[in-house]
Order: structure tokens, then C-alpha cells, then sequence
């Protein structure tokens, strides 16, 4: 079972993952090799000050502030928390909502159209995108804490991904992601939770209809030799399969908190997502006291996070 410490950890670790990235959003790897991210930088692209997190962070404690109120997970409420982060800059860092992707735009702006939540996502293989897996970690405590089964637990993690990403390659993904955590909230060490992980969500997907398309575009991260693949066959740019590469290939590749984000924010891309995403399962794991204090000093409103994080363990638990 978890505790407090956990979620504190992933959403800490998310954020500061988020905060490394977001001034070089976009840059090349090229461009990253020249000048690499060592620590917390200010301006940069969206000439934010330092420590300042993104949409990454602010639509996953959108997520958890619902969750946290109402002691149960309810689509409704989280869209509107979601309409509250987009249009009144609610949930941010510096109280301004800046880098929106476009799927996620289009599922919210849906919802204020007047569609329901179940019908807000986007369907299109081409909106495959990270932006449901950057803000899956409340979903993944959730049906952690409360279901039963594997299925009841991933038909959770899918409903919040489908919020604004429904496609099955978005939805697996959230679920690959739901499967390596489980393993590390059930106490495995890292590498065998990822290979465990990795190993049960092929069972659980293998045989279903909807997602046997999506099986084999993941086909390569259940290799063996995953791990062992060179930099330039992993790419980091935003689609949602190549980013969850990234991740897990940094996560097999290093052996702490430190050198696991910045290897992550430096292979350049989709910098501020690859790194939260891997900075959420690497706080996780290797706790808040790996996090470098100097980052957490700097961070914006690490203690309404911290306190976010504690509330929304107490609703769940
Ligand atoms: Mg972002």
C-alpha cells in the first residue's frame, strides 16, 4: 500500500520534470547536446520565471482538487476544473495558462459546447498526443487505491485519458504507465517494475478488440532489448507513443532522480512533458529526498502542491 509520501513525491517530481523542460520546449537535440539543461533555468521560450511548471502539472492537480472535494471520480467536475485552468488560469503556476495543446483545447472547448465528458475526447488517430498521459497520476493513485480488479483500475485510468485523448494508442499508453507504477506502489525495485509492467499490459490488451492496433505500435518497448537501443532510435517529440519510448528509456538507462531528468529534458522535443512524465514515476520511486533541494527550492508553489498532494491522499485513502 502507499502513502502520503508517494503522491507527494510523483506530483513534486512531475512538477520539477515539467519546470526543467518548459524554458527549452521545442529545442533540438542537437541544440540540447551544445548547451544542456544541469538545473533550473528561467525565460527560454515562454519566458516564464524559474520554477515554473506547465500544463503537465496544472491539469494533473485539476484532476486531483476534483478528486480531492468530492472523494470520488467524476468526469464532470474534472472537466470543469479543466475549463477553469484554460479559461481563468486556475491550477497554474504563475496564474497564467500558457502551452494548451491542441487535442486537449478541442476535448475542453467541446465540453463548453455542451457535450458531455464521454464524448469531449478526440477520436482521431492523429490526436495521439501526450496530453493525457503528462496528467494521468490521480487516475493511477485512484484506481490504485480503489479497484479491485485490473480491469475496474483501467477502466479508470482510461476514462480520465479520454477526457480529452479517447483514442486506444493514448488510452494504452495512460494504461502501460498505470501497470509500471502499480508494480512500484506494490514495492518491486524500478527495473523490474518496468519489465513487469511492460509484461502485464500486454496480457491485458493483447486480446482486446479495440486495442490491437495499438499493441503493435508499442510492439518495441516489449523487447527485451528495449533498453539497449541508441539515442537516435528514440525519438522525444510529443506523440504520445514516442514520449512514453523516451521515458521508459531513460527510466532503464539511469539509476537516479537527477541524472534520470535531465537525460530526459535533454534529448530535446517535447521537453517539459518528457521530463514531467518521467520525473512523476522517477519521484515516485526514488522519493522527494532525491530530488535535488536547490530545484525544489525554486519551484513555484511547491507548497500548495505539497499540500494538494497530502488532501488528495486523505480523499482516496
Ligand atoms: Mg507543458
Amino acid at each position: 500500500m502507499f502513502n502520503a509520501h508517494h503522491v507527494k513525491a510523483a506530483l513534486l517530481g512531475l512538477a520539477v520534470g515539467d519546470a526543467l523542460g518548459v524554458p527549452v520546449e521545442f529545442s533540438s537535440r542537437n541544440k540540447m547536446k551544445r548547451n544542456p539543461v544541469v538545473g533550473m533555468r528561467e525565460f527560454g521560450v515562454w519566458s516564464q520565471p524559474i520554477g515554473t511548471w506547465s500544463d503537465d502539472t496544472s491539469l494533473t492537480i485539476a484532476a486531483m482538487e476534483s478528486i480531492t472535494r468530492l472523494k470520488k471520480f467524476d468526469d464532470v467536475d474534472i472537466m470543469k476544473n479543466f475549463v477553469r485552468w484554460l479559461r481563468d488560469d486556475e491550477f497554474t503556476a504563475n496564474n497564467d495558462t500558457f502551452d494548451c495543446g491542441n487535442t486537449t483545447g478541442s476535448a475542453i472547448q467541446n465540453f463548453m459546447n455542451g457535450a458531455p465528458p464521454d464524448k469531449c475526447g478526440i477520436t482521431h488517430e492523429q490526436s495521439n498526443g501526450n496530453g493525457s498521459l503528462m496528467r494521468i497520476f490521480p487516475a493511477i493513485f485512484y484506481a490504485y487505491a480503489k479497484a479491485s480488479t485490473d480491469e475496474e483500475a483501467l477502466q479508470i485510468v482510461h476514462k480520465l485519458s479520454a477526457l480529452t485523448h479517447a483514442h486506444p494508442i493514448s488510452k494504452m499508453a495512460c494504461g502501460i504507465y498505470y501497470f509500471i507504477a502499480a508494480q512500484i506502489l506494490d514495492g518491486q525495485n524500478l527495473k523490474v517494475s518496468i519489465s513487469n509492467g511492460l509484461k502485464q499490459a500486454n496480457e491485458f490488451y493483447k486480446n482486446r478488440q479495440e486495442f490491437l492496433d495499438a499493441v503493435d505500435v508499442y510492439r518495441r518497448m516489449f523487447k527485451d532489448d528495449f533498453a539497449a537501443l541508441p539515442e537516435d532510435e528514440i525519438k522525444s517529440s510529443g506523440y504520445v507513443v514516442s514520449t512514453l519510448e523516451a521515458v521508459t528509456w531513460c527510466l532503464l538507462n539511469t539509476d537516479d532522480y537527477k541524472t534520470l531528468v535531465l537525460n530526459a529534458v535533454n534529448l530535446g522535443g517535447d521537453t517539459d512533458t518528457v521530463g514531467a512524465i518521467a520525473g512523476g514515476i522517477g519521484g515516485l520511486y526514488y522519493g522527494v529526498q532525491q530530488i535535488p533541494a536547490d530545484w525544489l527550492k525554486v519551484l513555484k508553489r511547491r507548497e500548495y502542491l505539497e499540500e494538494m498532494a497530502e488532501k488528495f491522499f486523505l480523499a482516496i485513502s
